[in-house]
């Protein structure tokens, strides 16, 4: 820590409903070590032989996994039945990723408070009133 200048704690009811959400959110989510990115889909897909069943109707179904990766959309295919234990997975990616998100969030209301309580004469002065 030596020569880090240390930023104040906000003072004040605001800042400690902030640590306080803050606080429940690290409680809460812990990184979850077979959490998925992206979003599950089901769609149907007709594979083209003149003779197959899917020619008359939807197509067979295809449940893919869409995700981003090095900025570059990714589209993976699902076996039907990994789905259900895929699923949950995808879900506590996306609840883990909106937790962090809020955290950043929350780091960054309480910044802005300790920036507005820095003491008075640190600031310039006020003008003086014509
Ligand atoms: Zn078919």
């Amino acid at each position: 820590m030596d020569g880090t200048p240390s930023i104040p704690s906000p003072r004040g009811s605001e800042a400690s409903r902030l640590r306080r959400r803050a606080r429940r959110l690290l409680a809460r989510f812990h990184l979850p070590p077979d959490a998925l990115p992206g979003s599950l889909a089901l769609s149907h897909r007709r594979c083209g032989k003149p003779t197959c069943h899917c020619a008359d109707g939807d197509g067979h179904p295809l449940w893919t996994l869409t995700f981003m990766a090095g900025g570059k959309k990714r589209v993976e295919t699902i076996p039907a039945g990994w789905v259900d234990t895929i699923r949950p997975r995808v879900e506590a990616g996306r609840q883990f990723k909106q937790a962090a998100a809020e955290l950043l969030l929350i780091n960054a209301e309480l910044l802005v408070l300790a920036r507005q309580q820095r003491p008075r004469r640190s600031r310039r002065p006020a003008a003086p009133p014509p």
